[in-house]
C-alpha cells in the first residue's frame, strides 16, 4: 500500500507518536514525519488545527482531512483496512496475521470453515518486516518478508478468509458452548474453534537507531541473518543470557571476530555456554559493564554503535558489520493467560508438553497443539517449544489448522 502525503506531526519523546507511526510501518503506508520541536511553522500549524490546543500525534491525510491522537483501529479505518467482522459466529478465530495464523486460515478457509482471522498491527508478523528470507524453501533468490507477507495474504483471500486488521484480541473467554474474543474496542468474536498464533516480540534496547537500522545491520536472529556477514571482519552481540552466548558463537562461523557487549560483570549463561565462548582461541570477545547508547549510520545502513562502560563512564565507537541483540523474546500470549495454561514465561502449553509427567486429567487428552482449553490450538512462536523460523511456523500453522478440522468434527 503506498500512501506518500501522509504527515504525521509529532514530538520524538511522545509514545502515541511512536505507535501511530509504528502502525503505520507495519502497514507499508509511506508517510512524512515532521517534529514539532524542531519546526516553529509546523507547531504553529498544528496549533491552528486544533483550536490552539497542542495535540499529538496530528496526523493530516492527502485528502486534507486530519485524525488527533487516533488508535490504530481509527487509523486502520482511515487507511481503508477492514476492521469490522461480517458475521456474529465462525467455525475459526484465528488470532495473529503471521506465517502460522495466516498459514492455518488458508487450510482451514480451504476446507470450507468459516475462518476468521484478527490482526493487531501488519499482516506477516515478524517475517512481514523481515528485510530478506534466504532459508524458506521455493526461493532460491530469497524473497522480502513484505512479498512474502503480500503472498500469504492473497492465497488466504483467495480462499475466502475473513481478515480484520487493527483488533487486538485482549481477552479470552468461554461463552456457553462456544470460545469468544473481546478486542480492545469492546466487540466480541464468537466461534467454535480459536487458534492462537500471536508470536513473540524481541526485546528491544530502546536506543536511538534500533528501529531505524533494523534489518540494515541491527538483527534479532543469528540463524536467519548471520550468513549475510560472512567474512565480516568483525560483528556486535549485544546480552549476556544463554541466547547471546548460543547466537555469538554461531556468529564466529561467518565473521572473523565476534565483539560480545555484556550489561552485568559476568555472563548469566550455563557453564558450557561459558566454558565455550571465554576458551582459549574463542573468536569472542568480552566487554563487560557495557551499554548501547545508540546505533548510528549512513545510506541506511549501520555504520557504528556507541557504547558506554558503566564503571569508567568512558564512551567509545564501535564499527562492526552487524550488531544482533539477544536481551530476551517475549511470547504475545498476555490475552490468554489465566485461562490457557502457560510455562512460566508465558509460552502456551499444548498436546504432549500438557501431559508428560502428569497424572491423566478427566476427559480425552489434549490433541497435538491444543492447548489446556478444549477447542483452543495454538501455533507458531508462542507455543511452547517452537523453533521460531518462518518455515517452522507455516508447518505448526497447517498441522494444527488439520487438528482443529478433526475438532470441529466433534461439536
Ligand atoms: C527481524 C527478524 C528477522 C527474521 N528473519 C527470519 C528469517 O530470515 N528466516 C526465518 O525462518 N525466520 C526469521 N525470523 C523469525 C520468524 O519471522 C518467526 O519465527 C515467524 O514470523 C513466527 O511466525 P508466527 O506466525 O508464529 O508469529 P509472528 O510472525 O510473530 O506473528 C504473530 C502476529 O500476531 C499478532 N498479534 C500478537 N498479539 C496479538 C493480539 N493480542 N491480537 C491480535 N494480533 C496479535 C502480531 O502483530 C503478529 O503479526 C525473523 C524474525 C525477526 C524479528
Amino acid at each position: 500500500m503506498s500512501n506518500p502525503g501522509i504527515t504525521v506531526y509529532g514530538t520524538y519523546w511522545c509514545p502515541d507518536c511512536r505507535r501511530a507511526k509504528k502502525f503505520l510501518g507495519e502497514q507499508f503506508v509511506e508517510y512524512h514525519w515532521i517534529d514539532i520541536e524542531q519546526d516553529k511553522e509546523a507547531e504553529e500549524y498544528v496549533l491552528r488545527l486544533n483550536n490552539g490546543k497542542r495535540i499529538i500525534p496530528t496526523i493530516l491525510f492527502p485528502d486534507g482531512s486530519f485524525l488527533v491522537e487516533p488508535s490504530n483501529v481509527a487509523l486502520g479505518r482511515k487507511l481503508g483496512l477492514r476492521t469490522r467482522a461480517r458475521m456474529a459466529y465462525y467455525d475459526l478465530t484465528i488470532v495473529g496475521g503471521g506465517p502460522a495464523g495466516l498459514t492455518a486460515a488458508i487450510y482451514a478457509a480451504r476446507e470450507g470453515a468459516e475462518t476468521l482471522l484478527i490482526e493487531r498491527s501488519g499482516l506477516g508478523g515478524q517475517a512481514g518486516l523481515t528485510t530478506g528470507i534466504e532459508n524458506f524453501p521455493g526461493f532460491p533468490e530469497g524473497i522480502t518478508g513484505q512479498e512474502f507477507a503480500e503472498r500469504i495474504v492473497q492465497q488466504a483471500v483467495r480462499f475466502g478468509v475473513e481478515i480484520l486488521q487493527a483488533q487486538e484480541a485482549v481477552f479470552l473467554c468461554c461463552d456457553q458452548s462456544y470460545h469468544c474474543i473481546k478486542n480492545s474496542e469492546d466487540e466480541h468474536h464468537h466461534s467454535q474453534a480459536v487458534l492462537i498464533a500471536t508470536g513473540a516480540s524481541y526485546r528491544r534496547l530502546g536506543v536511538p537507531g534500533e528501529e531505524e537500522y533494523l534489518g540494515a545491520g541491527v538483527h534479532f536472529c543469528a540463524t536467519c541473518d548471520g550468513p549475510f556477514y560472512k567474512g565480516a571482519e568483525q560483528v556486535v552481540v549485544v546480552g549476556g543470557g544463554n541466547s547471546a552466548c548460543e547466537e555469538g558463537l554461531h556468529l564466529t562461523r561467518f565473521a572473523k571476530r565476534v565483539t560480545l557487549l555484556v550489561r552485568g560483570e559476568k555472563l548469566a549463561a550455563s557453564q558450557i555456554l561459558i566454558d565455550k565462548v571465554t576458551e582459549p582461541g574463542s573468536r569472542i570477545e568480552i566487554k563487560y559493564k557495557t551499554v548501547v547508547e545508540a546505533f548510528e549510520g549512513a545510506s541506511s545502513k549501520l555504520k557504528s554503535v556507541r557504547i558506554r562502560n558503566l564503571e569508567s563512564e568512558q564512551a567509545s565507537e564501535l564499527h562492526p558489520a552487524a550488531a544482533f541483540i539477544f536481551i530476551g523474546q517475549e511470547p504475545n500470549s498476555e490475552f490468554a493467560k489465566g485461562y490457557v495454561e502457560t510455562d512460566p514465561y508465558g509460552y502456551i502449553l499444548t498436546g504432549h508438553d500438557l501431559i508428560d509427567g502428569r497424572e491423566p486429567a478427566p476427559g480425552r487428552p489434549p490433541m497435538s497443539f491444543e492447548t489446556s482449553v478444549p477447542g483452543i490450538f495454538a501455533a507458531g512462536d508462542v507455543r511452547y517449544g517452537s523453533t521460531k523460523q518462518v518455515a517452522a511456523a507455516v508447518g505448526e500453522g497447517a498441522a494444527a489448522a488439520l487438528m482443529i478440522r478433526e475438532y470441529l468434527k466433534t461439536v
